[in-house]
């Protein structure tokens, strides 16, 4: 089986997945995208993404290495590689997909039954923005563009197999692993 987690940026879907992984260490593998945005500072090639300048990117959709790809931002390409599936299942792990929600959508419409998706979804539009104020992580222009592009986002919450809202934390916590024990395992 093969995990799906899509969210709006600063619903919790980083929090929450870091809990499932402090339960089941050894059970889940991230499936390392590939993008043509530079390294933040501290991001390491092969772990964190396959950095690929736009050359590579298109070399590799033309030999249709993608599950999915797509440009998430102006210019910038984001993709799922067809061999992270083989890396980690290789390795006797699940695979977990932290995308983008439409991303989110077009892996589940390729591996189908294969594949549990869910959508982390935010108690309110209010609520992202004070998470993502809290956070510290981004300006007023950031805010914006990932406040307006949640709105798009939530739309696409009705494809997703299990919509997880995050209020109480623990309570969401709980609900996705329980969720991810009775689907995945
Ligand atoms: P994402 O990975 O979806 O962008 P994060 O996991 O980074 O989101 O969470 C965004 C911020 O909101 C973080 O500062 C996190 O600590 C906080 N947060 C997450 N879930 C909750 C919650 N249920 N209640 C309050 N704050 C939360
Ligand atoms: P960031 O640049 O902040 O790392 O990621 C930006 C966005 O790209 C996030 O919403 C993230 O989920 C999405 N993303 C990361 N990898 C992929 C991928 O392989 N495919 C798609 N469709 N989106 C991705």
């Amino acid at each position: 089986m093969n995990l799906i987690v899509s969210a709006p940026s600063g619903s919790g879907k980083t929090t929450i997945l870091k809990k499932l992984f402090e339960k089941y260490p050894n059970d889940f593998g991230f499936s390392v995208s590939a993008t043509t945005r530079a390294p933040r500072k501290g991001e390491e090639n092969g772990k964190d993404y396959h950095f690929l300048t736009p050359e590579e990117f298109n070399k590799r959709i033309t030999e249709e290495e993608f599950l999915e790809y797509e440009q998430v931002y102006a210019n910038l390409y984001y993709g799922t590689l067809k061999s992270e599936i083989e890396r980690i299942s290789g390795e006797g792990k699940y695979p977990v997909f932290d995308v983008d929600v439409k991303g989110g959508v077009n892996i589940k419409k390729s591996l189908g039954d294969k594949a549990l998706s869910v959508f982390i979804m935010p108690p309110s539009i209010e609520v992202l923005r004070q998470r993502l104020l809290n956070r510290n992580t981004e300006n007023e222009d950031t805010l914006k563009k990932r406040l307006d592009r949640a709105e798009m986002e939530i739309g696409y919450s009705k494809f997703f197999d299990k919509v997880i809202i995050n209020d109480d934390l623990n309570k969401a916590v709980e609900e996705f692993v329980k969720t991810v024990e009775e689907n995945i395992f």
